[in-house]
């Protein structure tokens, strides 16, 4: 069965292998686990990351319902962890409802917000996001402890006085990055924060650990949360990965619709970079795309482009063994995180469908989108 594409196609045994490897992960270190939606949140699957997962990490009171309704009908125990650069005073009483911690950003947020949070949930646990400020990201772009950075709290902001009331800190310091970052960054946060660290009840070491990619030491990562629990009277550690989660699950289908000649060949998508695959082009990167190689390795080399009016809206060079027509499938490798979740109906294009290619192997459409998903942002 071929479904209409461009549709994404989250493959259930390649998810619960990333799964079972952070269970793993559980497992030996003790710490807990919780999926960032920020990166992967095709809630289809949630039944099945309920089951590996201590519950989810949300960005502000979207996500966080989302986690609340999706995530946690499969597991009564999953947790809601909400951070906000900066919380607005009109939804802060909706998300104390419904999340089990909340994660400030800065000094003046916490003071500003607890006595309402607590007061609506007393139950909640108040931690603080501070900014370790070592920075080994790839990409500024993507690296929170850059240079005028405004996530997270440095040491000269941070306040002893609030160490009363909170439960935990976080930091959130990588991006995409290996064990050994984990650890210059644990050494940076605990020659600022260490001190304080004693009495509180958790650590969240954030997200970017790039932990079910091949060749990450995931034995290191285990021994150095170990460490540290050793190290702080078996404190609790949380990590939360987007990426992780969603890395090599799955994949973007397209259809050629046209072929063009304008001093090379051109094949144009029913897809689109810009809208569809927005990490090729903002970090950039160059997708995989199956069976082709690089351009003028392979006999007929192509331009895949989008079908937008952008004059950028382009993939990249590839080669194929035969040549191209109107109508064959092209397959964009890898493209289940940090894609649907920052879709854009850029130009009017059909948002891709999503799917589920079941352990089975059967495809099934679980979301389909229309004129009405592009109409109903617009007035
Ligand atoms: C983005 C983010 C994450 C998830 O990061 P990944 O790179 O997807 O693992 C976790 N925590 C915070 C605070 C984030 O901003």
């Amino acid at each position: 069965m071929q479904l209409e594409t461009p549709v994404y196609v989250c493959e259930e045994e390649l998810l619960e292998k990333n799964l079972k490897l952070l269970e793993y992960v559980q497992n030996q270190s003790g710490a807990k686990i919780i999926l960032a939606l920020k990166g992967f949140a095709m809630y289809a699957t949630f039944d099945l990351c309920a089951k590996y997962l201590q519950g989810c990490t949300a960005s502000g009171l979207h996500e966080a319902k989302l986690a609340k309704e999706e995530f946690c009908c499969y597991n009564p125990k999953a947790e809601v962890h909400t951070y906000s650069p900066a919380f607005k005073g009109s939804e802060i009483e909706d998300i104390a409802k419904i999340s089990d911690h909340i994660v400030f950003n800065s000094p003046n947020q916490l003071e500003k917000y607890i006595l309402k949070v607590k007061e609506i949930n007393p139950a909640i646990e108040i931690s603080l996001r501070v900014n370790p400020e070592y920075s080994a990201s790839p990409v500024d772009l993507y690296n929170p402890c850059g240079l005028y950075s405004r996530l997270g709290t440095t040491l000269k902001n941070f306040d002893e006085a609030l160490l009363k009331q909170l439960d935990g800190l976080n930091f959130h310091a990588l991006c995409e990055q290996d064990a050994d970052a984990l650890e210059g960054v644990l050494d940076a946060f605990e020659k600022k924060f260490g001190k304080y660290i004693h009495n509180l009840k958790y650590v969240n070491f954030g997200g970017g650990h790039h932990i079910t990619k091949k060749g990450y030491d995931v034995e290191k990562l285990i021994w150095l949360i170990k460490d540290f629990k050793k190290k702080y009277n078996n404190i609790e550690v949380y990590l939360e990965p987007g990426e992780a989660v969603g890395w090599q699950t799955g994949y973007l289908e397209a259809t050629v619709l046209e072929i063009i000649d304008n001093g090379m060949q051109i094949a144009i998508l029913d897809t689109s970079a810009e809208a569809h695959m927005p990490d090729t082009l903002a970090m950039p990167y160059r997708v995989d795309v199956r069976g082709s190689g690089e351009a003028g390795e392979k006999k007929y080399t192509y331009r895949l482009g989008g079908n937008t009016c952008l004059a950028g809206d382009i993939m990249g060079d590839y080669s194929f063994d035969t040549p191209l027509h109107a109508g064959d499938r092209i397959i964009f490798e890898d493209q289940i995180h940090y894609t649907f979740v920052k879709n854009t109906t850029f130009n009017g294009i059909k948002l891709p469908s999503l799917a589920i290619k079941r352990k089975d192997g059967t495809l099934e459409l679980v979301k389909e989108f229309s004129y009405g998903d592009y109409k109903g942002r617009l007035s």
